[in-house]
C-alpha cells in the first residue's frame, strides 16, 4: 500500500492496552491516565480482523505494544492469533521487560521474532525513580531469559534524559562489547501530559558519539529503520541512535499505528486519528477507509512549534 508520497506502508504497530504496570515519568502522568472503558478497547477478534485487513493491503511487519502489552489478560492468545496470520514476515513486541522472564518462551514459540525492551538505567535506585516503583532485577532477569532462549535481535531502548542517565552512556554502550544486543538511544519527546517533565531534559543523540569516540557508523540493514547504527571495534552488538527531534526520518517512514481503542494514527507526531472501531462494529468494510486515509499520511511531522501531541505515549505505544 503506497501513500500519496510513494512511501510503501508495510508496518503496523498495534497498541493492545492503555494499561501499564510502570509509571515512567516521561510516558505516563503520576496518577495514571483516565482508563479507557473496557467496551471501547478492541477485542482480540477485532484486532485480528483489522490486522488481517492491513496484511491484505500489504503490511508485512507487525509490532505489539501498549501500555504494557504483557499486562493485557490472555495476551498470549492474541500473540498466537497474530503470529499465525500468513503474510506477516516480521512479528515484534515492545515491552518494559518486567514480565518477560515468565513470557519469553511462549512469545518465541508464538512467532515473535524480535524483542524491544525499554530500560533507561542500570542503577536500581534510578530505575525505581524513573519508573515510579519498578524493580530493575525483573527486567534484567527477563533480558537474560530472552538471551538464553536465543531470541534475536534483542533491542534495548534507552530514552536519554539530561541529569538522569547522561552519566551512564558509556556503561550502556559497553554492554554491546560482549552481548549481541542492540542498545538504542532515543531522544526524549515532550508528549501528552508528561511534556512538562520532559522540558529542559532533552539531549540530542549526538551526545552518545561525543562521549564514546570509538563508535563507528555501520550501514543500516533496513532503510526504513529510524535508527542510525554504530559499533565499537570488535563488539558483538551495536548501537542505534533514534533522533525524532534533532533529525526527522519521515522520508522513509513505512509505519502506521493502531491505538487500543481502534484509532488509526498515520504519524506519531500528529493529533489526527481515524476511528476504525465504530465502522468495524457496524459491519462496514474498513479496507476502503484505510486506503483513503493512507493518502492523508503527512509528508513530515506537521505540529507547529510549541504544539504537542495530545495523547500520552502510554496511549500510543511509542
Ligand atoms: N510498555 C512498553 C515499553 O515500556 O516498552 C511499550 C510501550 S512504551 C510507550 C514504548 C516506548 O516508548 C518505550 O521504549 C518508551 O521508552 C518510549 N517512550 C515513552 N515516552 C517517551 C517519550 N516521551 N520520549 C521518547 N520515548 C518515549
Amino acid at each position: 500500500m503506497k501513500d500519496s508520497y510513494g512511501r510503501d506502508i508495510n508496518y503496523l504497530r498495534i497498541s493492545v492496552t492503555d494499561l501499564c504496570n510502570l509509571r515512567c515519568k516521561y510516558c505516563i502522568p503520576k496518577d495514571g491516565i483516565e482508563k479507557i472503558d473496557y467496551s471501547e478497547v478492541l477485542t482480540f477478534e477485532e484486532i485480528e480482523q483489522i490486522t488481517k485487513t492491513f496484511v491484505e493491503l500489504g503490511v508485512k511487519k507487525v509490532r505489539i505494544t501498549g501500555g504494557e502489552p504483557l499486562v493485557r489478560k490472555d495476551i498470549l492468545n492474541l500473540i498466537k492469533k497474530i503470529g499465525s496470520i500468513s503474510g506477516i514476515e516480521d512479528f515484534a513486541i515492545t515491552t518494559n521487560g518486567t514480565l518477560l522472564k515468565e513470557y519469553a518462551k511462549e512469545l518465541k514459540e508464538s512467532g515473535v521474532n524480535r524483542l524491544n525492551i525499554s530500560l533507561d538505567t542500570l542503577d536500581p535506585k534510578k530505575y525505581r525513580d524513573i519508573t515510579r516503583g519498578g524493580d530493575l532485577k525483573e527486567v534484567i532477569n527477563g533480558i537474560e531469559e530472552a538471551l538464553k532462549l536465543g531470541i534475536y535481535p534483542i533491542k534495548i531502548n534507552v530514552v536519554l534524559a539530561k541529569g538522569f542517565n547522561d552519566d551512564e552512556i558509556e556503561k550502556l554502550v559497553n554492554i554491546t562489547k560482549n552481548n549481541n544486543v542492540e542498545i538504542r538511544f532515543i531522544e526524549l519527546m515532550p508528549i501528552g501530559q508528561c511534556k512538562e517533565w520532559s522540558l529542559g531534559k532533552f539531549m540530542p543523540n549526538t551526545i552518545v558519539l561525543d562521549k564514546v569516540k570509538e563508535l563507528k557508523e555501520v550501514p543500516r540493514e533496513d532503510k526504513s529503520s529510524p535508527a542510525k547504527y554504530y559499533k565499537l571495534p570488535n563488539s558483538k552488538g551495536k548501537i542505534g541512535l533514534i533522533s525524532p527531534i534533532s533529525c526527522k526520518f519521515c522520508e522513509n517512514c513505512n509505519r502506521v499505528r493502531l491505538t487500543c481503542d481502534g484509532k488509526l494514527k498515520l504519524c506519531l507526531h500528529s493529533n489526527e486519528e481515524l476511528d476504525l472501531k465504530t465502522p468495524l462494529r457496524r459491519g462496514q468494510d474498513i479496507k476502503e477507509l484505510i486506503l483513503n486515509e493512507i493518502n492523508k499520511k503527512p509528508e513530515t511531522h506537521n505540529l507547529e512549534d510549541g504544539e504537542y501531541i495530545g495523547r500520552n505515549m502510554v496511549e500510543i505505544g511509542g
